[in-house]
């Protein structure tokens, strides 16, 4: 028989503690922090078995599920000498949600569970308080109808508001013992005329509805954004949390806050945190109330005015930093913990792994590598390489001018500008248009999380360090400012005021994460400086680096920034690029619609300066490092004229009449271009333009070399289908370079190889590679005619797929292992059988992600290439892949 339920509290937890897959993240670390000792309240885990279980039977549960969660409750029953309705000291207990990997704020919780007509009387004699016991039974009505009867909470809040407007109050913290009485009441109407039934007075029904509700909201709409923005399977389920009901809103004495054992947001080593006095958890979370400090120093460098934990409650604080070493020698990582003070005594309710900056996780790991917590290994093996994308990108120029209209908290660091959007679906549509969008709410809630996810930007003018906002913002790398007190937004008429300044849907903003400030305009930006931290942890990635990493770069400046970011050559220069430039195009049209190869070679002469000179500068920028330049490759139709005014110039460069020029670009008109007149067979059938390429670069290598600069070029071949194809342009090219070393008096080595980018050439491998010193997988084509989707297309409806969980990730941006990967495993084995010195690389988009990397390692390939502001990822990852290979 399956178990569906784990104990914990009292000292003790059941079976195997820390097992996330089975108990959810918040599960496991419950149980572990009840295993060794520490102040839990007592509860259970329903497990995320349970949960595909529920699924499984059609959202109901199995039999053997009742009897289990009972146990559970006795359990809870017997440690807090409390029962679950009774009137006299009943038991209270929350449910809440707790997937595998965190997904903060996107499920469901129901607190105070158990509060009925009876109950509530019961509470309030156990505690003295009547007032607290009958808030607690309005917040629970009101929690209890959203989440688990599916009411619209706006409903209660309008209710609440009335009952504050009819007495005169301006906080909910005046509505008294009387006033709360008669709000219960009219909340009961409330649900009684929405859904006909009265609010359930039964506790076991309560509970089976706050279980059902919990498992359910697994499968969200946010929910489903969120795994899938994350790469969190769909299949993992979550578990469900049944534990004991602590107070924070007993009065003076209790409190409730959220810690992290180091700052978020900068990574240095003090406690950070926030607290209410007489609250309950999801006040500090939802912003509402703006906290306080947990620590002096907190406080003094906030220059916030009310005192901190530390000042207001100094024992129970004394036991909290105890506590907080203590999870953080024990998990060895930044913790993020929830507590409640319940009339003085301490409460944990969930510790877990701190999201984190980017440069907040360089700093911690670097921190604990060099105070012997972890080793240099796992510093390297903690840090998310795409996290990285976050410190690679500018900062806003310190002698910029800034006009600050406000300043709120530095909750998620950058420089971000864009238009102003006050909704998450203005967001959304705005960025879909190529627009930077800031998005701008009172505070933020998780049915934003498309919003946010669609902004370059985030501005709140409510809520803390540790509201939903800064959360999200921080885990996503979105630069965030929180709590922006004097900005008034206005929603529905879409605009924010501040300082007597009005400021509109769509017009543009720019915040600081980094200081708080938001500022009217657009603030110029700077590049930042890659040091500190960041260098140490990268020095500590290369040392166990295996694959070198180069960059697919065409300019002379991409390559300065690629070699900044420590590339290593230039794996893919698409030569095509630099055809585009506003002199040449002309030329290179006029090429392409010669009538003839004479036509062809005169428009080809004028190209060659250029291109030569395109290359001389790569290669004194390269200094000696290998660098890889493909011939032309792309459809001819993206160089065609585009309109009169084109079809005139060409005509004047090349004396052909404009007539004739549209009769010719007629005749090319290609129906599948992608498929059709591209890559070597261009070089195949106009073999002057690979020539006059091979001479450019042949010219431009022995002009730098004679500079007394090594040179190291490697000529490759786009979309080769056959070793035919490939001997055919490599005589053509060796007959280019020894015409070229004749004419210049001396020589340089050199290699020739091909892209592998069709599945018939990674097929006919073997037979290739005796033509070629070097494979380089342009995985881009590769998945393209894997799979049969034009890369150009495929964003119309590769989403839907990976919803369906037809394909586990878009494969244009994950190698698809199954099939294109199989692929390249075979190219490789078959080239290498051929030709065991057979050079390997990867020069796709694949090359710069993570996943795909880790496959590259796996199949032994010698590089991977990706563009330049992805270099320190891609080095970091493969990194990662090689220590991983090792384990
Ligand atoms: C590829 O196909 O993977 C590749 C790198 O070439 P391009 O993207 O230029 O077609
Ligand atoms: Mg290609």
């Amino acid at each position: 028989m399956a178990n569906w339920v784990y104990k914990f509290g009292g000292g003790k937890a059941d079976g195997g503690t820390g097992d996330k897959n089975l108990l959810g993240g918040k599960g496991a670390n419950l149980a572990e922090m009840a295993g060794i000792g520490l102040p839990v309240p007592p509860g259970f885990t329903i497990t995320t078995e349970m949960c595909t279980r529920f699924y499984e039977l059609g959202e109901t549960f199995p039999d053997d599920l009742t009897p289990e969660v009972e146990a559970g409750l006795d359990h809870i029953e017997t440690i807090t000498e409390k029962r679950f309705g009774a009137p006299e000291n009943p038991l209270l207990v929350s449910v809440r949600s707790g997937a595998r990997a965190s997904m903060p704020g996107m499920m469901d919780t129901v607190l105070n569970l158990g509060l009925n007509d009876a109950t509530v009387e019961g509470l309030a004699r156990a505690a003295g308080d009547e007032r607290f016991a009958w808030d607690s039974y309005r917040r629970f009505i009101q929690m209890y109808s959203d989440v688990v009867l599916g009411l619209d909470h706006y409903l209660f809040e309008d209710a609440l508001e009335i009952a504050k407007e009819d007495k005169g109050y301006a906080l909910d913290t005046e509505l008294t013992a009387e006033d709360l009485k008669a709000l219960v009441r009219r909340y009961q109407e409330i649900v009684a005329e929405a859904q006909g039934d009265p609010f359930p007075q039964d506790p076991q029904q309560q509970l089976w509805g706050g279980i059902r509700a919990v498992f359910a909201s697994w499968n969200t709409e946010r929910a489903k954004v969120y795994r899938r923005l994350n790469d969190i399977p769909h299949d993992w389920g979550t578990a469900v949390n049944v534990q004991a009901m602590v107070f924070g809103n007993m009065g003076d004495r209790s409190a409730t806050g959220v810690a992290f054992t180091r700052d978020p947001s900068t990574g240095e080593n003090a406690t950070y945190g926030e607290f209410l006095i007489n609250a309950q958890g999801e006040d500090v979370v939802a912003g509402i109330r703006t906290p306080q400090y947990l620590t002096k120093a907190g406080k003094d460098a906030a220059g916030a005015d009310k005192p901190s934990m530390e000042e207001a409650m100094p024992e129970v604080y004394g036991e909290l930093a105890k506590v907080f070493d203590l999870l953080e020698s024990h998990y060895r990582d930044m913790q993020d913990i929830e507590f409640t003070v319940e009339e003085g005594t301490l409460w944990l309710l969930q510790t877990r792994t701190g999201k984190r900056t980017a440069s907040a996780a360089l700093k911690i790991a670097v921190d604990m590598a060099a105070d012997g917590i972890i080793s240099e290994e796992e510093a390297v093996c903690r840090i998310d390489p795409k996290a990285l994308d976050q410190l690679l990108h500018p900062t806003l120029d310190p002698d910029a001018k800034r006009d600050v209209i406000a300043t709120g908290l530095p909750a998620s660091p950058g420089a971000a500008a864009g238009v102003i959007a006050f909704t998450a679906d203005e967001a959304e549509r705005r960025a879909s248009l190529g627009e930077d969008v800031l998005l701008v709410r009172i505070e933020t809630s998780p049915e934003d999380i498309h919003g946010m996810h669609a902004a370059t930007g985030i501005l709140t003018a409510r809520g803390g360090m540790t509201s939903h906002a800064a959360v999200v913002a921080r885990g996503m790398g979105r630069p965030c400012v929180s709590g922006a007190g004097t900005l008034q937004v206005d929603r529905d008429a879409k605009t924010m005021t501040v300082g007597g300044r009005t400021f509109k849907e769509g017009e543009l903003l720019t915040i600081d994460g980094g200081t708080g400030e938001v500022m009217a305009g657009e603030v110029a930006t700077v590049q930042p400086k890659l040091a500190g931290d960041f260098a140490t942890l990268m020095g500590w990635a290369d040392a166990h680096r295996r694959m070198k990493v180069r960059t697919n770069a065409e300019t002379p400046a991409e390559c300065r920034t690629a070699r900044e970011f420590g590339a290593e050559g230039i794996g893919l220069c698409r030569t095509e690029h630099m055809f585009f430039d506003a002199g040449r195009i002309t030329s290179v049209r006029e090429m392409i619609l010669a009538e003839d190869e004479k036509g062809r070679r005169a428009a080809l002469e004028k190209l060659r300066p250029e291109q030569r000179g395109d290359f001389e500068q790569i290669f004194r920028v390269m200094a000696g490092l290998p660098v890889t330049i493909r011939l032309l490759d792309p459809p001819l139709h993206e160089f065609m004229p585009q309109d009169d005014a084109d079809f005139a110039e060409v005509a004047s460069a090349s004396g052909l009449a404009v007539d004739k020029l549209k009769r010719r670009a007629a005749e090319l008109h290609e129906f599948n271009p992608m498929l059709g007149h591209r890559g070597c067979r261009l070089g195949i059938t106009y073999p002057e333009i690979y020539e006059m390429q091979a001479r450019a670069i042949f010219e431009a290598a022995l002009t730098v070399s004679a500079e007394d600069e090594a040179v190291l070029p490697e000529i490759m071949v786009p979309l080769v289908m056959s070793p035919g194809e490939l001997a055919t342009i490599r005589k053509l090219i060796e007959k280019a370079a020894e015409e070229v070393f004749a004419e210049m008096g001396s020589r340089i080595d050199y290699l020739v190889g091909t892209m592998i980018e069709l599945p018939r050439a990674a097929l006919r491998a073997n037979d290739i590679a005796s033509h070629a010193e070097f494979f380089s997988f342009g995985t881009n084509d590769l998945t393209q005619t894997t799979l049969g989707i034009s890369r150009d297309d495929a964003g119309r409806f590769l989403g839907q797929y990976v919803d369906k969980g037809l394909l586990p990730r878009d494969p244009f941006v994950s190698i698809d292992e199954a099939g294109v990967g199989e692929l390249v495993e075979l190219a490789a084995e078959r080239g290498r059988a051929t030709n065991p010195d057979i050079k390997l690389g990867i020069c796709g988009e694949h090359g710069g992600d993570p996943a795909s990397i880790a496959f590259c390692e796996k199949t032994g390939l010698a590089y991977v290439s990706c563009s330049p502001y992805r270099v320190p990822i891609a080095r970091l990852a493969a990194a990662q892949a090689a220590l991983r290979a090792q384990r």
